[in-house]
């Protein structure tokens, strides 16, 4: 940077706009997928969900959490994923592009570096793209509203998902089910689960109606001493995927560590 100083050139840096994220606030990175509705059936991911599809999407949340620390908990469901860095972090000087760019990049690169893991023979086929912003969010109510908003979308997403894809394998068409679902309450997706798939909704598993939630979790590690061999207990912060209801308030009581300053 030294030799480069003062080129004639340099007045062009003065063309770029700051965009610091207000201080004090909560900010919330989200990416998602780009047409994976279309991704998602080149790919032949199983409807209404692919484990393999959403276990790779959390690989990958736990890979960004693992190298971008300041992130305290990442909430993802479908194609997305909300990563939530708290008020007083300076990460790049909480300048709005570089941390949104920095965490989709690595989010992408994580989900093609990993791929073969969770797909293993289906190859994949195009390079996957996801978008990503930057918003913040002035206090704690909001920032959980925030995210109680996209546990309730999951929610909405799966009961419908659930119950369409339950119709069309029963031998409706696809323009069928969704014409005899649209204009639907809960309640009576809920009892065409129930009364014509012996589908209790409520006990499908949790990873499907909450999404995930990867928070910091303490997690006891065994490791061999490079010195003596000898095996060495500690106790160290591992993002980890829970699917926990966290619209409600107990999730918090019993991570008070998250709201905490
Ligand atoms: P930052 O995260 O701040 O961008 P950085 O380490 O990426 O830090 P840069 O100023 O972007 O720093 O510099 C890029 C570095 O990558 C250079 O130091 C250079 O040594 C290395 N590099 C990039 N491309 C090549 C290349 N083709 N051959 C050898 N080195 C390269
Ligand atoms: P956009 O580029 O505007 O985001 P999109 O096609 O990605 O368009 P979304 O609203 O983001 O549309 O929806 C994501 C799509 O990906 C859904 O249609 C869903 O069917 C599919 N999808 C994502 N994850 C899974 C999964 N685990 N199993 C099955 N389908 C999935
Ligand atoms: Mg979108
Ligand atoms: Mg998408
Ligand atoms: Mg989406
Ligand atoms: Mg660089």
């Amino acid at each position: 940077t030294l030799i480069m100083a003062n080129s004639k050139y340099e007045y062009v840096r003065h063309f770029e706009l700051a965009d610091h994220m207000l201080p004090n606030t909560w900010l919330v990175v989200r990416i998602d997928g780009r047409g994976f509705h279309r991704f998602s059936q080149t790919h032949n991911f199983a409807k209404p969900n692919d484990r393999r599809a959403i276990d790779l999407m959390n690989r990958c949340a736990i890979e960004v959490m693992k190298d971008i620390k300041d992130i305290i908990l990442a909430y993802g469901q479908s194609d997305e994923y909300s990563f939530i860095i708290p008020k007083t972090s300076n990460l790049y000087s909480r300048r709005s592009s570089k941390i949104s760019s920095t965490i989709v990049s690595l989010f992408a690169s994580n989900y093609v570096m990993h791929w073969t893991k969770y797909f293993g023979q289906d190859k994949l086929q195009y390079a996957p793209c996801f978008d990503s912003r930057t918003v913040c969010y002035p206090n704690d109510k909001v920032l959980r509203d925030y995210l109680s908003w996209r546990q309730a979308d999951c929610h909405i997403n799966n009961l419908f998902n659930t119950t369409f894809w339950a119709l069309v394998q029963s031998g409706m068409t696809e323009d069928a089910a969704e014409k005899h679902l649209r204009g639907s309450f809960s309640k009576d997706k809920n009892e065409i689960l129930f009364t014509q798939f012996n589908i209790n909704y409520n006990k499908i598993e949790p990873v499907y109606r909450k999404g995930s939630t990867i928070i910091r979790q303490k997690t006891e590690v065994t490791s061999i001493s490079p010195r003596n061999g000898e095996e060495v207990k500690r106790i160290k912060l591992i993002p980890t995927a829970i699917h926990d209801d966290i619209i409600g308030q107990e999730f918090w009581d019993v991570h008070p560590e998250l709201l905490a300053e």
